[in-house]
């Protein structure tokens, strides 16, 4: 149609720079005419068809994997809650070890979180050195700046990490979820320890003022990585229930702007702040009262990162220590 208009306008703009012809004359040159419209109007997807389907096919197509998918991650190593550019990076470093079975629950419908933008909704991401190495890994250009390097759009670079993540055959992504609690035990040997979180879709989490009677779904997990932000609506809530639970004494909120200190205070206190539960990304400076960094997002990935090497410390640990309580058992048996 647009074609077709485009080309009347410019038929009639040719025809005003043409000598008046004959009706005759005019009727020949039609059929010519609209044959080279037609070829200037073709695409490659002309006369496309789709193949024959029946709606149920689709529905259970999704279905059929998303509920085998909560199947499988009923039970997994990590659960990473919180798909911003910390968890995001954490995942992708787990990604390295494809025995280790990984869960990602976001609350959000778009994963990435905060890292589609830089600062004041710019398009560039920097990136402070030595950070650009996990650039170059990733295969995301750059310019050099010195001292750290810029992004031209900082979603090139979270759609690039979110690609290789979502790839990984050994992490799952849930995302329009959210994680409303903890899953807290105790035992002898390590106090009260997280063992995984409860989780709901983040719809019905939203509504829970005006809806009775929504119970939620859990992950157990050997180890969860709470990434989950700057306090907000649903930000920080890794640290802040743990506060509540007076599992850690408080969780102050970030200090002010400070990005010399800030990046740096970040990986250092990235950690397991509890048996069971690591802490990174932006929601480390909640707890810690560290500086917030600005529009600068190293610290954010290199945190990620380092999280999920303690993560995989975590489950090492756990794995010697099931296996020397076996050992003891049998010791026992034996005596
Ligand atoms: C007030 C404010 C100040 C900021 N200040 C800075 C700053 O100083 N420095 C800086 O670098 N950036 C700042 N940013 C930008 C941005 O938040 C960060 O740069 C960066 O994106 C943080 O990375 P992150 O992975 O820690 O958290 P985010 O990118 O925020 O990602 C957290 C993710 O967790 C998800 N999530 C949260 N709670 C839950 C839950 N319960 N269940 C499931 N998913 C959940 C969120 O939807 C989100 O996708 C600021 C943003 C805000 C809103």
């Amino acid at each position: 149609m647009a074609c077709a208009v485009a080309s009347s306008f410019a038929g009639k703009a040719v025809v005003a720079t043409q000598p008046r012809r004959t009706a005759g004359r005019r009727a020949v040159a039609a059929a010519p005419r609209a044959a080279l419209e037609a070829q200037r109007c073709a695409t490659p997807f002309d006369g496309y068809k789709f193949e024959p389907i029946r709606e149920s096919q689709i529905s259970r197509a999704m279905t059929r994997r998303y509920f085998k998918a909560m199947d499988e991650h009923a039970e997994v190593d990590v659960v990473i809650v919180g798909a911003g550019s910390a968890g995001l990076a954490c995942a992708y470093e787990l990604s390295k070890y494809p025995d280790v079975k990984v869960a990602i629950i976001e609350q959000g419908v778009a994963p990435g979180g905060g890292a589609w933008l830089g600062g004041q909704l710019f398009s560039a991401m920097c990136i402070r050195k030595p950070a650009h190495t996990l650039l170059d890994e990733l295969q995301v250009p750059y310019e050099d700046d010195g001292e750290f390097v810029v992004v031209r759009h900082a979603a090139l670079m979270t759609s690039t990490l979110l690609s290789k993540v979502l790839k990984a055959p050994n992490i799952t992504m849930f995302n329009a979820t959210a994680a409303e609690d903890l899953i807290v035990k105790q035992d002898e040997k390590r106090g009260k320890y997280v063992a995984g979180c409860v989780t709901n879709w983040t719809l019905v989490s939203l509504n829970h003022d005006t809806q009775m009677c929504m119970d939620p779904n859990v992950i157990e997990a050997k180890v969860m990585v709470s990434s989950c932000g700057h306090d907000g609506p649903m930000g920080a809530a890794g640290v802040k229930r743990l506060a509540r639970l007076g599992m850690i004494d408080r969780a102050p909120g970030m200090g002010a702007l400070d990005m010399n200190t800030a990046e740096d205070a970040i990986v250092d206190q990235t950690r397991e702040i509890v048996p069971g539960m690591v802490v990174c990304g932006m929601e480390v400076a909640e707890v810690a009262g560290s500086p917030r960094m600005g529009p600068t997002f190293g610290a954010m990935f290199i945190s990620g990162q380092k999280a999920a090497h303690v993560a995989l410390n975590t489950l090492r640990r756990q794995q010697q220590e099931q296996a020397s309580d076996k050992e003891q058992q049998k010791e026992l048996v034996s005596a």
